[in-house]
């Protein structure tokens, strides 16, 4: 499967001039919203997904994202996969919590999903919430990789800034590496024709 044609017949990979979640400025962005607006075609993408976790005998009760970004594709990964699906949301406090009566057995194998993952601090406090709660995360995945980590099948090694642990492994369609600068070094705030903008938060 072509993820970057999946993503571009979805006008979802954007040029323009954004602010990233970590603070970065970037000329491109992944809107995994726009790819995941059909819900057949968001199911070949989790089918995809799955398939690998199988091939990989990734024994999976539950699957659980970090909301809003990985809501979609947990939700769609989980029925792909015919298990649980559950979500944890930010606590205000710079962690990720349990809430709505979800619940998590003792040694219960997990999977955290994301959409995207850039350096994986939100799957990584997700699966901090639940480890907390008995829970054991077997796996990461997502749709995309954007090169910082190491998925299963990928050619990248892992940089510094991945967040996620070496020893879990991260499942994803495809590596989308493509140049992020701190907003001091940015070439698009140098040339001074435009503002970073937080994806989605204007249109
Ligand atoms: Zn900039």
């Amino acid at each position: 499967m072509n993820v970057e044609q999946v993503y571009k017949d979805a006008n979802a990979l954007l040029d323009g001039h954004f602010l990233l979640a970590s603070g970065n400025h970037s000329s491109r962005y992944l809107q995994s919203a726009k790819v995941m607006e059909y819900p057949k075609k968001a199911a070949l993408l989790t089918d995809a997904l799955a398939k690998m976790i199988h091939d990989a005998r990734i024994d999976v009760d539950t699957v659980c994202a970090p909301a809003i970004g990985g809501l979609l594709t947990g939700y769609e990964l989980a029925r792909s996969l015919d298990v649980r699906s559950i979500f944890v949301e930010k606590d205000g406090e710079g962690g990720m919590v349990l809430r709505r009566g979800f619940e998590i057995a003792q040694g219960e194998k997990v999977i955290i999903c994301e959409d995207i993952i850039t350096t994986g601090g939100s799957a990584l406090k997700a699966a901090k919430a639940i480890e907390s709660l008995g829970g054991e995360v077997v796996a990461f995945a997502s749709l995309a990789n954007r090169g910082f980590c190491k998925r299963v099948g990928g050619n990248d090694t892992a940089k510094a800034e991945c967040a996620l642990p070496e020893g879990t492994p991260l499942f994803a369609l495809d590596d989308f590496t493509f140049e992020m600068y701190a907003p001091e070094d940015c070439p698009l705030c140098k040339e001074g024709k435009s503002e970073a903008v937080k994806p989605g938060s204007k249109s």
